[in-house]
């Protein structure tokens, strides 16, 4: 039984955005195939599914989004990610940041900012981590200091998605001794750099270095309230890891497609792998994992569309979900022999992408320390 049954609308929705999806970015993402797509392109794919509103899935009908929830806007999310992780981790950062503006940003910065991420025109990103800086938030050193109405701004920020494409970033920025504030720093009025960085995976959209030099930004940038940096990133992190959840389901369903196909026509003693009795009971394992973590992330979706806190439900579906997918994904190399590690087959590239998965918004160690916190009441980070 699933305990999310799509509604009418839901179905209609994700069916429309799925027949695109296939016909219209699948074959872009298979020319870029572990090659870097350049901006214009990135850009021309981001107003594509802006069209279908998904940047605004969750955004207020007065801000020009569609109003709808979480849980429809995740079932949309999977159809982008099976198609592609990378354009989908790029699609997650722009609707990420649009839904921050939406909720704590100054209305001059919303107004300016929204309309172009709702459009695909305008990237976003979110520097948080650091070179010395990783699981330890709270540790962060990007400087901003007070001159008169201004911040000047010094940093450097690392493995920051959209960090090449972003016109902005919603810096995380120490303003005073115990204080972290998110300020938007814009990238064309008071400058920043971006340098991207080749991974095992996922390379077809930018994970970058950002150096932050002497940027002079109007203390109204500030989102969220002075000094509210780090409660804010904690929320952020809520819906992000249950997004980051999803990532994996997508792959998931991408390596279990592909093994399915491959498993019904490769024949070995005189029959097809599909009925000899191990693939058999890989195949339903694989279904059944990505079902779990799929469950994991709706409900932590559910959660959320309730305004009901979820730290800990999330957390689990970011783990389970991310390593469950390298499971997954490495179970349809296997499936496939030694055609699966050749570039001629997509399982290969579905591995090297879920390997990356486990580590951004939070590692699994993490994500385990906070649960038995929340368990407990001992804290196992130091
Ligand atoms: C593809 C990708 C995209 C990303 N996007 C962004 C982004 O958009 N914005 C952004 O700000 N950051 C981003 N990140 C950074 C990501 O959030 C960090 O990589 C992550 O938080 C881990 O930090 P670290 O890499 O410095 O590892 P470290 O914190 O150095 O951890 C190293 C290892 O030690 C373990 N560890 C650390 N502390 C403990 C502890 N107390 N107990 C037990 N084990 C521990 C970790 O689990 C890990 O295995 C991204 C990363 C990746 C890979």
């Amino acid at each position: 039984m699933n305990l999310f049954p799509p509604t009418e609308e839901q179905r209609a929705a994700v069916d429309s955005f799925r027949k695109f999806l296939q016909a219209e970015i699948k074959p872009i993402a298979r020319e870029y195939r572990d090659r870097f797509l350049p901006k214009e392109k990135m850009t021309e794919i981001q107003q594509m599914i802006a069209e279908f509103g998904f940047f605004g899935t969750t955004v207020p009908t007065q801000y020009g989004g569609l109003g709808l929830s979480f849980l429809t806007k995740a079932m949309l999310f999977e159809e982008i990610v099976a198609v592609s992780c990378d354009i989908g981790l790029c699609a997650m950062i722009n609707a990420g940041t649009a839904e921050f503006m939406v909720t704590n940003a100054p209305a001059h910065l919303r107004d300016r900012y929204l309309p172009g991420l709702l459009a695909g025109t305008v990237f976003g990103c979110f520097g948080i981590s650091e070179p010395d800086v990783g699981s330890n938030v709270a540790d962060i050193k990007t400087r901003g200091v007070r001159d008169g109405d201004h911040f000047v701004i010094n940093g450097e920020k690392t493995w920051i998605t959209n960090g090449v494409y972003s016109d902005f970033i919603i810096c995380t920025t120490r303003t005073s001794d115990k204080g972290l504030s998110h300020i938007l720093i814009d990238r064309r009025e008071h400058g920043y750099e971006a340098r991207n960085i080749e991974k095992i995976g996922m390379n077809s959209q930018s994970t970058a270095q950002v150096f932050i030099t002497d940027a002079r930004v109007p203390a109204t940038n500030v989102i969220g309230g002075e000094g509210e940096g780090l409660r804010n990133t904690m929320k952020v992190f809520e819906k992000a890891r249950a997004h980051v959840g999803m990532l994996s389901v997508g792959l998931m369903r991408a390596s279990l497609e592909e093994s399915i196909a491959y498993a019904k026509e490769r024949k070995q003693f005189g029959k097809v792998i599909a009925s000899h009795q191990l693939i058999a009971e890989k195949l339903a394992e694989m279904a059944t994992l990505a079902d779990a973590s799929r469950l994991m992330c709706l409900r932590a979706f559910a959660l959320i569309d309730a305004g009901i806190r979820c730290e800990v439900e999330s957390s689990m579906a970011k783990w389970f979900a991310t390593e469950s997918a390298v499971k997954v994904c490495r179970d349809a190399v296997q499936l496939h022999g030694g055609n699966g590690l050749t570039k001629e087959f997509q399982v290969e590239r579905l591995l090297r992408e879920a390997i990356v998965i486990p580590i951004p918004d939070g590692t699994t160690e993490i994500q385990k320390l906070l649960i038995s916190r929340q368990l407990t009441g001992f804290s196992s980070f130091v």
